[in-house]
């Protein structure tokens, strides 16, 4: 999977293929920033869900693209000034610079974590740029991004693995510091020195790193927790975790990806629990959308679907 979402031919094809409209529609809000804000406000407005906004591209090897994703995460920020929406902007390292001018990512994160402090300005809601987590190799250059744009008191978040070993370590740190952090099992694979292969010990460790995540220690030092999967055993048992532990709903949230199980998040919001999904918009779809159907069998039904469609 991850070898076809980096096939530049075979993302070529698939995004100019007409009949891929379908695919793209499932897990993508639209091509710009006002399809965006629209999924976002019905969102919002029918279902009490918030959105995480996320521009499309990812290890981009261009200047010229690298500088078309800073221009989209800064427009959309600007664009939420006047909505009562969340600030809350994901952005992936390599989408601003990781891989053509690594010195220039700090630069370009900070100004676009200012951004999103002025376009918050004075409005309720949890504001932030959240960092997306990518393969093994960029975790510290992740951390350390991180750390700095807290540092500098700009409105920072971060996604952590659990399929890697070292998560539980940097959880740790990250409690202590009082940081945000959206867990996620990783849509990456690695060697067995540095993570967890197999589906259970993922699964096992995710729910260790929920435990220390809701604990009552990471409660008291203003920790915020972000639980991101779909699997709702987990979601639950989470949700029992946080009782047990003194957490009020709204001190933490649960995290999803649009277009996958939506009858699961909304559940979750009619119980009361803050929910938000992931909404990416913009027209790079399809290395997005094929890690989505490698993450469930029943998705390569809408995949040769859509191929096999002419409209
Ligand atoms: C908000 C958010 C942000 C993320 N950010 C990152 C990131 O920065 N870095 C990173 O490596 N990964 C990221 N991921 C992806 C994550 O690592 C997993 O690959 C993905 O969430 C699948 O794991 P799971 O725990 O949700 O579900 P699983 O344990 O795989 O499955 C639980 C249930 O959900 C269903 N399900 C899961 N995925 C799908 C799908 N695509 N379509 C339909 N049903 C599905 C399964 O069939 C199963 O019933 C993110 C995920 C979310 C929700």
């Amino acid at each position: 999977m991850i070898a076809l979402a980096r096939s530049s031919a075979v993302k070529d094809f698939m995004q100019n293929r007409r009949g891929m409209r379908k695919l793209a529609e499932r897990f993508v809000a639209g091509s710009d920033a006002a399809a965006a804000v629209d999924t976002a406000l019905q969102l919002l407005d029918k279902k009490n869900i918030r959105t995480s906004f996320y521009y499309l591209g990812e290890y981009v090897d261009r200047l010229e693209l690298v500088q078309e994703n800073v221009d989209q995460k800064l427009a959309i920020a600007g664009r939420l000034t006047d909505e009562a929406l969340d600030v809350h902007v994901s952005v992936d390292p390599t989408q601003i610079g990781l891989q053509t001018d690594p010195d220039q990512v700090g630069p370009r994160a900070r100004t676009i974590g200012r951004a999103i402090t002025r376009a918050s300005a004075g409005k309720p809601g949890l504001h932030c740029l959240m960092l997306d987590m990518e393969d093994a190799s960029v975790v510290d250059f992740t951390l350390a991004l991180h750390d700095d744009l807290r540092r500098l008191e700009l409105p920072a978040a971060i996604t952590l693995q659990a399929y890697l070993r070292r998560t539980e370590r940097d959880v740790e740190r990250l409690i202590a510091a009082g940081a945000k952090v959206r867990l996620v099992k990783g849509a990456f694979v690695g060697s067995r020195e540095v993570a967890f292969t197999s589906e259970a010990e993922i699964k096992a460790n995710y729910r260790k790193l929920v435990g220390l995540m809701l604990s009552a220690q990471a409660r008291a030092s203003g920790f915020y927790p972000i639980i991101a999967t779909h699997d709702d055993r987990i979601q639950a048992e989470a949700i029992a975790l946080a009782r047990k532990n003194g957490w009020p709903q709204g001190a933490y949230e649960f995290e999803m990806l649009l277009g996958v199980r939506s009858d699961v998040a909304e559940a979750l919001a009619r119980q009361g629990e803050r929910v938000r999904l992931y909404v990416p918009f913009g027209c790079d779809w399809w290395p997005y959308a094929i890690r989505r159907i490698g993450e469930n069998p029943a998705n390569g039904m809408l995949l040769a679907r859509s191929l096999l469609s002419r409209r």
